[in-house]
């Protein structure tokens, strides 16, 4: 009976393993790939993507504003939106557009608890950033909040993860600057106009102490109508120097405002 019982105890231990190196390999796999297509790649940290997709990934180029970072169809500097409504950050930083590929990746690392291709988005935003604003200064770095409900469904928040990575890489800090206090639903579901007024009150900022010459830049991973993103830097931005935005893609808002079918998506 003794050795029957112990017999168990070893067969559940010995599940448990298994179970934990899945998990931790479904986490952070040691043979890493190319993070939109799964093609094997010569040096994840170098570059996390395979040459074929390097060919066809939507990378945010061309006439952009050097405001909001949104692609503009003529030499305008300064896209109409932003001429029409002052941001409360000073730049954001996008370095791709929001393509099937890109979403398909983004709802990989998100909802299949992908978390090692944090480090992937990282290089590309520091990547990018460093060759738009190479003097680029930063005291901290923050993010935009889940809902603890949220959070605790999905088990991490991707945009925290995000701004540690990207941290790690700047050798800046991260610091938790808002609280996300009102469930506001998928605001992708909403009208353009709507985004805005949903935002309003949905997040405060933390009892945090900043200096006037703080220049901190906000983490997200997706950025369309900079609803939640303007929204938090007009919490921050009285109080700092500058506020800068970071997030992996860009959407338009005129494909946001034509409220546009999702791409068929896949997981990787
Ligand atoms: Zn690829
Ligand atoms: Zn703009």
């Amino acid at each position: 009976m003794k050795e029957k019982k112990k017999s168990l105890v070893v067969r559940f231990m010995l599940f448990h393993k298994k179970l934990k190196k899945s998990v931790d390999h479904l986490i952070f796999p040691d043979d890493l790939k190319c993070i939109f297509c799964g093609n094997d790649i010569p040096n994840f940290d170098d570059q996390p993507f395979c040459e074929e997709c390097e060919k066809t990934l939507p990378f945010n180029v061309g006439n952009r504003c050097i405001i909001c970072d949104q692609p503009i169809k003529n030499e305008a500097t300064v896209c109409d939106f932003c001429q029409r409504e002052k941001k409360n950050f000073e730049r954001l930083f996008s370095p791709f557009l929001y393509g099937a590929e890109v979403k398909n990746a983004i709802l990989s690392y998100k909802e299949s608890n992908r978390r090692y291709m944090a480090k992937a988005f990282a290089k590309i935003i520091v990547d990018y950033i460093h060759k738009e604003k190479p003097d680029l200064k930063l005291n901290f770095l923050s993010y935009i909040p889940l809902t603890s409900k949220k959070e605790k469904q999905r088990g991490f928040n991707q945009s925290k993860l995000l701004a540690e990575e990207i941290g790690k890489l700047l050798d800046v800090p991260v610091i938790c600057l808002f609280e996300k206090i009102k469930d506001v639903g998928n605001q992708k579901e909403l009208k353009f106009k709507q985004r805005r007024e949903n935002v309003l009150g949905a997040y405060r900022l933390k009892d945090v102490k900043l200096k006037k010459t703080d220049r901190i830049m906000i983490v997200d991973d997706v950025v369309t109508t900079c609803a939640t993103v303007g929204y938090c830097s007009g919490l921050v931005y009285p109080k700092v120097e500058k506020v800068y935005v970071c997030s992996l893609a860009r959407e338009t808002v005129e494909n946001a405002k034509n409220q546009k079918k999702s791409v068929e998506v896949t997981y990787l």
